[in-house]
């Protein structure tokens, strides 16, 4: 991509409404533009870092055995009346309104209901389970507080998950098996997640599971034990800093964390009042046991850049950066001049040029190939927007018959061989 034609332009200073990193980073990088409080669109660059996280999701729930639908957000009242939940939700958070044939309507906030009436038609007996759907689906929720950027949107996209089985050993199997999936995607999002208990509300008397980053920009707190990893949220624990681990007796201490994903054992709690029954092998009518499993898209994504940056700017782990590469082509080092034998230099490689072999070796790259800006707007903009290997072209690297390779994480860059720089970024 060239910077030049980028939809989506780099901002000195971060708005002023802004309080939380990942929002004055990312609306500063141009990768996302804020309609509304806690309302956040996704620009080209933002874009590309939320497909990558998608990507990496959907493999991992495709590995558990994950079959992909979409769903609705419209929803009729009825539906979600049978468990009660309209006049429950109806106070907060679920928009509810009138459309104009007078009909009451909601906007799904998570899809239970949705899920245990549409798995009507395909569970009928016992040789139908389990089962496991899961989607990727905008959720409306009118958030009290949105302050947190990304970490708590009133319209974002989640990762949701449901499985039904046949009791609840089938469902205490699955659920560790999304465990371990879980902890694949948080690890390969470069985030160290703590898995904390946590209550299940509403739903269910068991646990429910949490996973947690540390992080000031967390709005939950946890108390954890770092030698055995056992964790709780504050709100349901009995522990305090200082208490020995339950687990390990190690010393207890607590942190500001963020809620990444979360994992819950539903039981029957929706599938009675849905009438979502199957027949067991003596043809007895028993209900299903449903689990849900949920991940924000937009939150992760701010979670990595809270973890992953510094005053500069961001720097993405590769696995969720926009691209692999900055390339940065300075005054003079558009094109290498020709050699004295009139052919261009074999060694010596222009921007130009050197953003074509990229392109054709498969790299995504970003090539900042603006006239009207200064080297130095170049590299603030490359810090800010965090790609995890930045290379400059300049007439000073032509000279050297090279080009400067820099790391995000590093803090001075050296000038090495085009073939070198490629065997490091392929
Ligand atoms: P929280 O306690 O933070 O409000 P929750 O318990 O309401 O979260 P769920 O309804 O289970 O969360 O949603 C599943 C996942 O969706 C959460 O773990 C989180 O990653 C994400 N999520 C929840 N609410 C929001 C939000 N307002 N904005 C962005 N992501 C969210
Ligand atoms: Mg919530």
């Amino acid at each position: 991509m060239r910077q030049s034609q980028l939809f989506g332009k780099t901002l000195r200073e971060a708005p002023k409404d802004e309080v939380a990193v990942n929002a004055k980073l990312l609306e500063r990088g141009g990768f996302i533009y804020k309609t509304m409080a806690g309302v956040y669109d996704y620009l080209p660059l933002g874009l590309k870092v939320l497909e990558k996280i998608r990507a990496i999701v959907r493999e991992e729930m495709n590995s558990v055995g994950g079959q992909e639908l979409l769903l609705t957000s419209l929803q009729p009242k009825e539906r979600w009346e049978k468990t009660g939940r309209w006049e429950e939700l109806g106070r907060e958070p679920m928009y509810q309104f009138k459309d104009h044939s007078g009909r009451e309507v909601g906007l799904a906030m998570t899809h239970e209901e949705a899920l245990a009436e549409i798995a009507l038609r395909s569970i009928q007996s016992y040789k139908d389970l389990p089962l496991y759907v899961y989607q990727f689906q905008n959720k409306f929720r009118d958030e009290l507080r949105a302050k947190s950027g990304l970490i708590r949107g009133r319209e974002f996209l989640m990762k949701d998950m449901y499985s039904f089985h046949r009791d609840e050993k089938d469902l205490d199997r699955f659920y560790r098996i999304v465990d371990g999936a879980y902890k694949k995607i948080f690890k390969r999002c470069d985030l160290d997640a703590y898995v904390a208990e946590a209550s299940g509300g509403a739903f269910t008397k068991e646990f429910t599971h949490e996973y947690q980053v540390f992080s000031e920009a967390g709005e939950d707190i946890i108390f954890y034990c770092s030698k055995c990893r056992y964790a709780q949220n504050r709100e349901i624990s009995s522990m305090k800093e200082g208490d020995a681990c339950p687990k390990c007796k190690e010393m207890v201490k607590s942190a500001k964390s963020i809620e990444v994903g979360n994992i819950f054992k539903l039981g029957t709690k929706y599938s009675i009042p849905m009438g979502l029954l199957y027949s067991d092998e003596k043809g007895v009518k028993k209900p299903v046991v449903m689990g849900s499993y949920g991940i924000g898209l937009g939150r992760l994504m701010a979670t990595v850049v809270e973890i992953h940056s510094n005053g500069l700017g961001i720097m993405w782990p590769e696995s969720t950066a926009p691209f692999k590469v900055h390339l940065i082509v300075l005054d003079g080092g558009k094109k290498a001049p020709p050699s004295k034998a009139g052919r261009a230099s074999p060694t010596a490689v222009g921007g130009e040029k050197f953003y074509k072999i990229l392109l054709a070796k498969g790299v995504e790259v970003l090539y900042d190939d603006r006239d009207d800006k200064s080297a130095g707007e170049k590299f603030a903009d490359a810090d800010l927007i965090g790609a995890p290997w930045r290379a400059v072209v300049s007439e000073k690297t032509i000279a050297a018959r090279g080009i400067e390779v820099k790391k995000r994480s590093e803090k001075e860059g050296k000038i090495i061989s085009e073939k070198e720089l490629l065997k490091r970024v392929i």
